[in-house]
């Protein structure tokens, strides 16, 4: 893409993985031009690969072959400390603290493409195209319910919430984390694990709370990756 503009940052050093994931991210700061200063601050030690500002500017702050310092302490499928082996991408938006607000049209239309190229360059499975907080979900809550996964979905650039064939699997609180645990999620903080698997699937109620719903959905996303839908 040519439209990018390089705005780099010297937070980055050596990868040790290939890439085999996509972390997203909101900036969760009052505006964009404190976000971009903070990921070039040095004293910061955060940076992200690329940021997309709410008019859809792509930046481009850390070159793909190096690691970007973006999900910190960090798990999923086996993987921790998920910056070695990932691309992140930083959307700006003020967050939770700051005034949370659906991301714009133009970020969106920015991001599709951007993130289309990297899955492509790099053989990313969709079920490693994660949230910050599906990777750090006692710490997290980036990039939030507002953010359109389903739109991804229907991009083939992210797992798709599982709406069909759905049956409560009635597994025991402990049974639901093992599932999740398998599915990929860290659920050493249980309920902070709940709380980022309904982010991510069911983000109309963020209770925290199992219930028949959750556990249907689960079941659905682990039958469908067996089964080789999604990998
Ligand atoms: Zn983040």
């Amino acid at each position: 893409m040519d439209d990018i503009i390089d705005s780099l940052s010297p937070n980055f050093d050596a990868r040790d993985q290939a890439i085999s994931m996509v972390v997203l991210h909101y900036t969760g700061m009052r505006d964009a031009e404190s976000a971009i200063a903070w990921l070039r601050n040095p004293e910061s030690r955060v940076s992200c690969h690329y940021l997309i500002a709410e008019d859809g500017q792509i930046l481009r702050m850390v070159a793909e072959e190096n690691r970007a310092w973006h999900a910190g302490l960090s798990y999923w499928r086996g993987i921790s400390a998920v910056n070695g082996c990932s691309v992140g991408i930083e959307i700006v938006n003020p967050g939770h603290e700051f005034g949370y607000r659906p991301f714009t049209e133009e970020q969106m239309d920015a991001l599709i493409p951007l993130l289309a190229g990297i899955v492509d360059r790099h053989q990313v499975p969709r079920a490693n195209v994660v949230g910050h907080s599906d990777v750090a979900p006692a710490r997290k809550q980036d990039p939030g319910e507002l953010f359109d996964w389903p739109r991804l979905a229907r991009h083939g650039l992210a797992v798709a919430r599982p709406s069909r064939d759905l049956v409560d699997p009635h597994w025991t609180d402990g049974g639901f984390l093992l599932a999740l645990e398998r599915y990929g999620y860290d659920v050493r903080s249980a309920r902070d694990a709940i709380i980022a698997f309904q982010r991510r699937f069911r983000p109309e109620t963020l209770d925290g709370i199992i219930d028949g719903e959750c556990r249907a959905i689960l079941l659905q996303l682990l039958l469908d990756r067996e089964r080789g839908h999604v990998i």
